[in-house]
Parts: structure tokens; sequence; C-alpha cells
């Protein structure tokens, strides 16, 4: 059994994170839920006029909770689609509609788009 890693240590474009033993969806700990996994918040004071960056009080600036929940990476996108590369070598995702290069690791694992979607790629 591996570590469990924080999700905003998860890196798309890491084989040891997503491959074909996890279904290319590691199990993770959750984003902290007041900074989203940044580790800072923005924090006014003198009444809203100044703000600055500061380290997150909730996580204490790591960005995920301790003890946390382990959660899947991508909640979505598990049924695989087909799609073929456009005349240009563009990928355009099924579910997000987005276009990308499937060889840029930090949008497409090799099985799944940013969003989750697995994709199948029919090579023409
Ligand atoms: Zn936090
Ligand atoms: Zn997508």
């Amino acid at each position: 059994m591996k570590k469990l890693l924080p999700k905003n240590q998860v890196k798309l474009g890491n084989p040891d994170h997503f491959n074909a033993a996890n279904d290319h969806n590691p199990l993770v700990l959750p984003d902290c839920p007041v900074c989203k996994g940044y580790g800072k918040q923005d924090v006014s004071s003198g009444g809203g006029s100044v703000w600055s960056l500061m380290e997150c009080a909730e996580c204490n600036g790591k960005g995920f909770v301790v003890g946390g929940t382990p959660e899947p990476y991508f909640t979505k996108g598990n049924t695989a689609k087909e799609v073929r590369r456009n005349s240009a070598g563009w990928i355009k995702c099924t579910f997000c509609g987005k276009a990308f290069k499937d060889y840029d690791r930090n949008v497409f694992t090799g099985l799944r788009h940013k969003c989750g979607q697995k994709l199948i790629i029919i090579e023409n």
C-alpha cells in the first residue's frame, strides 16, 4: 500500500500517481475546504482595506486536512469515450469540450483528461 498523497501534491504527469494499477485515479487526501489546496488565504485587516496573503489557518499552510477521508482524485468521467485527433493533432475532450494535445502530461494522464474523462484515442 502506497502512502496516501494530498490532492495538491498529485501531478497528472507523474506515472507514479496515475497509472493502470489505479485506473489513473488515485485515492488522495482531499484539499483543505478553506484554501482549496493552495495553503494560503487572503486575510483582511483594518476593515478590509488591507489584504495580506497569509498561511491558511485551517490547514497550517499544508493545503490538505490531516486525517481527512481519502477520496478518488477524479469523481467523474469513468466511462471511456473514443476520440480522434483532428488534422492539427488536437483532441477534443468529450466531457468538458476543451481541446488538448495528448502528449501534454499536465492535462492528460495517458488515459484521463484533467477533468477526469477517460479517453481512448483512435489512431486514424
Ligand atoms: Zn487551508
Ligand atoms: Zn475534459
